[in-house]
């Protein structure tokens, strides 16, 4: 038993270190610096420290209220803003963000005037839509926007950026980072503003970046799953020399009998209003974990036993055990995707537990 107890997160923080290293390692070849993205661990502090201490110097998160709290922890690093932020919490953008990503001129109005309220200059990077559909502001209109920006005083432009595979699953291609490459030398040009950050996409980016040659104006990444998974985001291929089992998650047996495989009587809708459907395969050793989908995407765990998830409800999740003798109180480890990694580190009810920090302080 753990004296922690259980459900629990296990974060390896040896590799995650591990793993921002040899990313450095690998971008840093081709010119591009990494931002590194904490919003998939809620800006967990313990976390973001071992990505400071490995020579990230500026994180990213898309809640204000993380970035919050890794300032308050003392996380020495800028903190970017990663999302558009909203009218309502201008002011806590101010306080707690170095930079924020922006796409609409009424929050970067207001964000000046906020900023000159309390004589501080606030950066922005100007968010450009390039066939993802998630947030950006449309090619054609960025002339005009950045011409309305760059009367107002309080805000400072120190970039541009775009994003990919988040919403449209659009890949990061040639084409596209030079779209964004040739946006930035025109707008250097066209209003004599240097960017410091030209920020290409996420994770997604990675076969892009290390197939290209040339990068062009792309200088900056914004980085989380591949830091924390050990993968590109394309197709979930494993990076090679990264660690993918940085974290893991363990549940609990509390029930564990041999019972039939396929519900018996008339049967309606499930806990979540699906109308399930079982072949029947005999009887098999179902257990029960003391987990369920209010605690962890389930369908993103995979066991590291030869045993098989069928399913979940809010607070129970069901294993065909095959072969596996599993007793009441035995812990069941899982390996995780970047869903169940979310929902499990914004559970209130999953302990986490660091491993390794010694190595890392
Ligand atoms: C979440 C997010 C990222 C990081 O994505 P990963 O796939 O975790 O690398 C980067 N940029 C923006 C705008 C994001 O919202």
């Amino acid at each position: 038993m753990n004296e922690l107890g259980s459900p629990r997160l296990e974060i390896n923080l040896a590799k995650i270190g591990h793993n921002v290293e040899k990313l450095i390692n690998i971008y840093s070849k081709k010119g591009i610096e990494i931002t590194g993205v904490t919003k998939a661990v809620c800006g967990d502090p313990t976390i973001a420290k071992v990505l400071v201490n490995k020579g990230i110097q500026m994180l990213a998160d898309s809640k204000i209220v993380n970035i919050k709290s890794m300032r308050e922890a003392n996380v020495l690093a800028k903190f970017v803003l990663l999302r558009t932020p909203a009218l309502s919490e201008i002011d806590l953008v101010v306080k707690y963000a170095t930079i924020s990503l922006n796409t609409e001129l009424s929050v970067i109005k207001k964000l000046s005037a906020t900023a000159n309220r309390s004589n501080s200059i606030h950066k922005i990077i100007l968010m450009i839509e390039m066939g993802d559909l998630r947030e950006g502001i449309m090619p054609v209109d960025l002339d005009d926007v950045i011409q309305e920006v760059l009367k107002l005083t309080g805000v400072e432009i120190v970039g541009i950026g775009a994003n990919f595979a988040c919403f449209g699953g659009v890949k990061p291609s040639i084409a596209n980072m030079e779209e964004l490459s040739a946006l930035a030398s025109t707008i250097e040009e066209k209003f004599s503003l240097p960017l410091s950050y030209v920020t290409g996409g996420n994770s997604a980016n990675y076969n892009w970046a290390v197939a290209v040659k040339d990068t062009g104006k792309v200088n900056n990444l914004r980085i989380g799953e591949s830091i924390y998974l050990g993968c590109e985001t394309l197709s979930r291929m494993a990076i090679p020399g990264l660690f993918t089992d940085a974290f893991t998650f363990v549940a609990e047996v509390i029930e564990s009998k041999i019972k039939p495989s396929k519900p018996y009587g008339e049967i309606g809708q499930d806990a979540f209003g699906n109308n399930p459907k079982f072949e029947d395969r005999g009887l098999m050793r179902r257990v029960i974990l003391g987990v369920g989908s209010q605690d962890v995407l389930v369908s993103g765990l995979t066991p590291k036993l030869d045993i098989e998830v069928l399913g979940s409800s809010s607070d129970h999740t069901l294993l065909d055990a095959k072969n596996v003798d599993l007793k009441i109180g035995d812990e069941v480890a899982f390996t995780m995707t970047y869903g169940a990694l979310l929902a499990a580190v914004t559970s209130p009810y999953v302990f986490k537990k660091y491993i390794d920090y010694e190595s890392i302080s």
